[in-house]
């Protein structure tokens, strides 16, 4: 297994796990100073923040109803778009691990 496997979002995953994916190996490439100015960690981790407020304002992890005006086909249609959002950080950040 390499490290890029490690930090994969799964079919299954909860919002949380892409999240807590994301943030540790953000928090693992920052660590390195061979990124230093190379990227706005500072950027992404605000961006990173805002979606996953998003997430958690509308319970998408939870299995209670969130009480907004969507429906259940639109938060499950927003889960889908916060676990791309996620998917694309991560791939992102995978091109600094080669
Ligand atoms: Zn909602």
């Amino acid at each position: 297994m390499s490290v890029s496997d490690v930090f994969e979002i799964g079919e299954n995953d909860t919002v949380w796990d892409a999240w807590l994916a994301t943030v540790n190996l953000l928090d693992m490439l920052e660590g390195s100073q061979r990124l230093s100015g190379l990227y706005d960690f500072a950027k992404t981790r605000e961006m990173i923040a805002r979606v996953y407020a998003t997430a958690k304002q509308h319970h998408i992890d939870k299995c209670d109803q969130c009480n907004c005006n969507l429906s259940s086909a639109e938060h499950a249609l927003l889960k889908r778009k916060i676990l791309l959002f996620f998917r694309m950080q991560l791939s992102s950040l995978k091109r600094f691990l080669e």
